[in-house]
């Protein structure tokens, strides 16, 4: 045995008790000697957060551009031509590398991390984003996303790069088919993308339709292309803006395909809710999509930060804490059990659909751990909780105790 955490809060557990720690996995009780021992004095403990959507290699680069003065999506993507030429792997890595640190020390343990694919930026970004992935092997776990944020058909030269990327070291084929300039390309799109994941055995996770555009339609593409691929519950869609601007009818036709193709969803409440709406006269469209509604239809609902500090969202410190309570806000989530859906949003949400088997606190799982100064997840969303203590592979990696001394008591009767 390596390590004994005592009396801990499972979340949704009851009671306290003790996990046991041995070769970076959770393990039967056994013989605790010469094992070092942490009290967690009763506060609630996750399996280490789980980021599900970021992007690493253009985090914090909002201080060496110009300003995004429409605040749109659009303006956000123009801006990142003239930086991305700029770029070398060893800045990257350097931003990337800040950002994967700041995500651990708020116990996040797992990140899926979109890297731009495209004629500009060439792998830059892959190889920007793997050197760090490197740096960092052995306190957080990093899957890559190929993402054709420029679109694969009009952006000459994206196709062959794609698979280059996958060949690289990309785990995960993603995509952004509404970036095209006509529908039949955005089915092209997806198209190329099943190619590409089922020579690699790869899952799929793409930018779906983040616009208030109604008329968006890609989301219903990429459903029905799952089913065709008979690749169920290895698709994930993020971002989904437009979903929330169907009518009814078309809006549950589309959810009932998504049910059908066991397509994950991920919101995205910072950034959309920053970006989306922008060109709107009052009321304002929030950009958010239909999260309720999903969930209701039993299908998988995951958050992400997306954006740190870059030209498409000038705050985000990786905390899913902190997004969670965004969510929470964004989709309407305030009745109890509504707000325990947000935190298992970054939980066995988030681990579903990337599809990890060795998370929790079973026996073999990962020995991830944060040791949150909270009793509850409502206690954790509210107070923002400190994330006292982070575990990685059975290692002690962050301890972040939050002082705060009282020079002042109420007054008694
Ligand atoms: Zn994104």
């Amino acid at each position: 045995m390596d390590l004994v955490v005592r009396n801990v809060r499972l979340w949704r557990g009851e009671g306290v008790c003790d996990l046991y720690i041995a070769n970076g996995t959770f393990v039967e009780p056994g013989s605790v000697d010469g094992a070092e021992e942490i009290d967690a004095s009763g506060r609630l403990c996750v399996a280490g957060f789980l980021e599900p959507h970021i992007h690493l290699d253009k985090a914090l680069i909002n201080e060496s551009v110009r300003l995004n003065v429409s605040g749109t999506l659009d303006e956000a993507i123009e801006i990142i031509w003239e930086r991305k030429r700029a770029y070398t792997v060893d800045e990257i890595a350097e931003r990337a590398g800040r950002v994967i640190r700041s995500a651990l020390a708020n116990g996040v343990t797992r990140i899926r991390s979109h890297v731009d694919i495209d004629n500009i930026g060439g792998l830059r970004p892959l190889k920007g984003v793997s050197m760090a992935r490197r740096q960092h092997a052995n306190v957080v776990d990093v899957q890559i996303v190929a993402f054709p944020q420029e679109g694969i058909l009009q952006n000459e030269g994206t196709e062959a790069l794609m698979w280059q990327a996958m060949e690289e070291g990309a785990d995960v084929v993603g995509g952004m088919p509404f970036n095209e300039k006509h529908p039949q390309d955005s089915a092209r799109h997806i198209s190329i993308a099943f190619e590409i994941a089922k020579h690699f055995d790869a899952d799929i996770d793409m930018h779906v339709d983040e616009t208030d555009d109604a008329s968006a339609r890609t989301l219903e593409m990429l459903a029905e292309q799952t089913i065709e691929h008979g690749w169920q519950g290895r698709v994930t869609a993020g971002h989904t803006c437009a979903l929330s601007g169907y009518d009814e009818n078309y809006a549950n036709h589309v959810i009932a395909l998504i049910r059908e193709a066991s397509i994950h969803m991920i919101t995205n409440p910072a950034t959309n809710l920053m970006l989306q709406g922008r060109l709107d006269a009052q009321p304002k469209r929030r950009g958010i999509t239909r999260v309720k509604e999903l969930l209701a239809e039993g299908i998988n609902v995951s958050f992400g930060q997306d954006c740190v500090k870059d030209t498409f969202y000038p705050f985000g410190r990786v905390d899913p804490l902190e997004v969670g309570l965004i969510a929470a806000h964004a989709a309407h989530m305030s009745l109890p059990n509504e707000i325990e859906t947000v935190f298992d949003m970054q939980a066995n949400a988030a681990a579903k659909l990337m599809r990890l088997t060795d998370y929790g606190f079973q026996p073999g799982c990962k020995a991830d751990l944060v040791i949150l100064d909270a009793a509850n997840a409502s206690g954790a969303l509210t107070r923002q909780a400190a994330r006292s203590v982070v575990i990685k592979n059975g290692r002690v990696i962050v301890e972040n105790e939050k002082k705060q001394d009282w020079r002042w008591s109420p007054e008694g009767e």
